[in-house]
């Protein structure tokens, strides 16, 4: 495959430094690929400044043409997008390509539908002899930025919003997992006009941060750290802009006492452990009551400890490592001082081989305000804590910094309206965690972001409600 960044129609090397891509199962480089220069970035920057005029001019059943025909050149090539994710995060084959693929084809037929409905309120005359309308717009040319979790699901959530508002785009995936975004930008190279979309490659506080104060660049939109969100902010800040943030997350996972105890212990199997917990919606902070605690620690730690880990093509593999040698020490660092003050049931050591693994970790007896309990380890470890009443898991729940994904879990209707009400999360799941749709959003509160992706809301971080006023003469 390429490995040259795309800009303005043209594959080109990078002029900068070679950074290593690495497999996280052996450790190995998988491939280096050249970082962009400054002015490479500035380039990929004026080329979608320069497309921005006609590409915003392009009528939405234009777009939605663009975008089915994107959505079926990523199906034909699913196998092979799938391999690169795979080898590139360390993903178990079967999460890369039966889980994820689907839902990131899905991703671009959604909005191309979605590219139809931008329609406003009906004209009128709010003051007299004066007709008023409505018109929405795209916002202009979007700087997207995205992490190395789901680099290929994040990207598809940000292009495909964009393209369908009729925005252009300069992309910068992370720069350890760049390669499934680099063969995107070939896949898409004959589909739309020459600068509209753009794919860099390099570090964030150089080659990112030089994207996001570009001054043509009039909407930003990250996916990734916290602190990646206040770069963003800070750089919109200096020439006031769009800044649409999908950060952070520390879901609370809020289990009463007439749950059904399996139903959980599983989905926290399959779902805290996908993608070895490398996930911003990850059901990581179990809070059980009093109860059900002793029963669910035990399922909990049944299920984690069956969990099989192992390369990503390996038969039976249900986790694979975590993505890098750093992610692995930082996972490590977090279960190493939690163990001072609570029972690791289940793992709490790193896996063998030469790969980045970390066993599968279930920690009980978690206080509230714990560091395991509030800070996203992003690694393959689910805490479990206690509560005695809905006021006291709403009080917990609601105190973190994070407001991303959250669940509740109770046979009782009533009470899961009544919890759901007050949680301050962007979504929230009962009896169930992590089913994802692109027709809902994926949506962000308090330290996780603001506006979503994913849903006809998307379309809101890349479009501006402008007024115009007719005078009847
Ligand atoms: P990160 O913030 O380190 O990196 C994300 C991207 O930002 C990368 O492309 C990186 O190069 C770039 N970047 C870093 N510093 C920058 C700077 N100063 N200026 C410009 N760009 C910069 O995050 P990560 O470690 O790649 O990803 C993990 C984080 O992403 C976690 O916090 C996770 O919760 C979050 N995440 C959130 C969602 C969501 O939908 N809310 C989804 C996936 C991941």
């Amino acid at each position: 495959m390429k490995t040259s960044l795309f800009i303005d129609g043209a594959f080109v090397a990078g002029g900068g430094e070679p950074l290593s891509v690495v497999d996280p199962a052996t450790g190995s480089e998988i491939a280096a690929v050249n970082e962009a220069t400054f002015e490479q970035v500035d380039a990929a920057v004026e080329a979608a400044s320069a497309a921005f005029e006609s590409f915003s001019r392009t009528t939405p059943s234009e777009r939605a043409a663009t975008l089915l025909k994107m959505a079926d050149v990523l199906e034909a090539n699913g196998r092979a997008l799938a391999e690169l994710e795979s080898l590139d995060v360390g993903k178990p084959w079967p999460s890369a390509h039966d889980d994820e693929m689907p839902l990131i084809i899905d991703t671009f037929r959604f909005f191309a539908g979605a590219a139809r409905t931008m329609t406003g309120p009906v004209a009128g005359e709010y003051v007299s002899g004066h007709t008023s309308m409505i018109r929405r717009e795209a916002v202009g040319p979007v700087a997207a930025i995205t992490p190395w979790n789901y680099p290929l699901m994040m990207a598809a959530w940000k292009i495909a919003a964009a393209i369908a508002a009729g925005c252009t785009i300069v992309l910068k995936p992370s720069e350890i997992t760049p390669l499934s975004t680099l063969k995107v930008a070939e896949l898409f190279a004959g589909l739309l006009p020459k600068g509209v979309f753009n794919v860099i490659h390099g570090r964030g506080p150089t080659i990112g941060d030089r994207l996001m104060n570009a001054p043509q660049i009039e909407g930003i939109a990250v996916t990734g750290s916290p602190a990646t969100g206040m770069a963003a902010m800070r750089a919109a800040s200096q020439q006031i802009r769009h800044v649409h943030l999908e950060l952070g997350g520390k879901a609370p996972v809020i289990v009463f006492n007439d749950a059904d105890v399996e139903a959980v212990a599983q989905t926290i199997r399959y779902g805290s452990f996908f993608n070895a917990g490398q996930d911003c919606a990850q059901p990581c902070r179990i809070i059980a009551q009093d109860g059900i605690y002793d029963a669910l620690v035990a399922a909990v730690a049944r299920q984690v400890g069956e969990i099989r880990i192992g390369a990503q093509k390996a038969e039976g593999t249900e986790m694979g490592p975590v993505v890098s040698a750093i992610q692995a020490d930082r996972v490590a660092g977090f279960v190493d001082r939690a163990r001072r003050t609570c029972d690791v049931v289940v793992g709490g050591e790193r896996g063998e081989g030469r790969g980045f693994f970390y066993k599968p970790t279930v920690i009980a007896n978690v206080d509230h305000d714990a560091e395991i309990a509030t800070s996203e380890v992003f690694g393959p470890v689910v805490t479990i804590s206690r509560f005695s009443d809905a006021e006291e898991a709403l009080s917990i729940a609601n105190a973190g910094r994070y407001g991303l994904a959250s669940s509740v879990w109770t046979r009782d209707l009533g009470r899961a309206m009544a919890v759901t009400s007050r949680l301050r999360y962007g979504f929230t799941w009962v009896n169930t965690h992590g089913v994802a749709t692109p027709e809902m959003p994926w949506s962000a509160m308090k330290g996780s972001g603001t506006g979503c992706d994913m849903s006809i809301h998307a379309l809101d971080a890349y479009t501006s409600v402008r007024h115009v006023m007719i005078a009847h003469g």
